[in-house]
């Protein structure tokens, strides 16, 4: 089945899940539960490149807008092929406003030229667009509160294969609690239009467990081989 896009579904699914753990939703008592913050102001999702740029680097949806250097939009091409989807700005991504830097970016650099690609034939961003703290994981309320942003890119870039990158991503897309070593390996369907999500490692996990590699490219060949990233 299809997983849901990263809007309402995924907000209720989210809301669902924070239940499930016991964690309620702290609401303001001048606000339906249901409404959103930012109601009343266009649809977010519904933008266009420039005024999502400006909405996400002005974006104060969540607390880490009080932390970041900046916040971390997304890089590539905008008519890529291939969406590459990972999890959150580390400190370097925060200080070059640009993700997958650093060694981990420079992992994924080589993982994509294994399969004859450069960064600037996909796309990539993050499920959050400004870093966590101590680069801890995400919560559940910031990755709700940022998937509206992620939904426009989505929408915007219209891929044809997401590739989900390290367990966050593949959760949140994926809407599974379940490892990526049970989730990567196989073609997904994301949306209601079915795009074939594939999950791989994240390179920064990779560089800590180098003999995962192997599998990294297998998943990257079970990508090429479900769509053809420059055709
Ligand atoms: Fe806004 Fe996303 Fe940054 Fe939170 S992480 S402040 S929702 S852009």
């Amino acid at each position: 089945m299809a997983a849901g896009t990263p809007t309402a579904t995924f907000a209720a699914r989210q809301r669902e899940i924070l239940q499930e753990m016991g964690i309620e939703l702290w609401v303001r008592r001048d606000r339906a539960a249901d409404e959103p913050a930012d109601a009343g102001k266009p649809d977010a999702t519904a933008l266009a490149w420039g005024p999502l740029r400006d909405a996400v680097r002005t974006c104060t949806r969540c607390v880490l807008h009080r932390t970041r250097t900046q916040t971390v939009f997304g890089v590539g091409n905008e008519s890529a092929r291939w969406m590459i989807v990972g999890e959150a700005p580390g400190g370097e991504e925060d200080r070059q406003g640009e993700p997958f830097v650093g060694p981990a970016g420079q992992l994924l650099n080589e993982m994509l030229r294994a399969v004859g690609l450069e960064r600037s034939d996909v796309f990539i961003a993050n499920i959050l667009k400004c870093r966590p703290p101590e680069n801890r994981d995400p919560k559940l309320e910031e990755i709700s509160a940022c998937a509206d942003h992620l939904a426009a890119q989505m929408r915007l870039v219209s891929p044809k294969l997401i590739l989900a990158v390290g367990r966050i991503a593949a959760q949140t897309l994926l809407q599974q609690m379940v490892p990526v070593g049970r989730l990567r390996g196989r073609a997904h369907a994301y949306g209601p239009g079915g795009i074939p999500l594939v999950v791989t490692y994240h390179p920064a996990y990779l560089l800590r467990s180098p003999g995962e590699k192997r599998k990294a490219w297998d998943d990257l060949r079970l990508a090429r081989s479900l769509v053809d990233p420059l055709s």
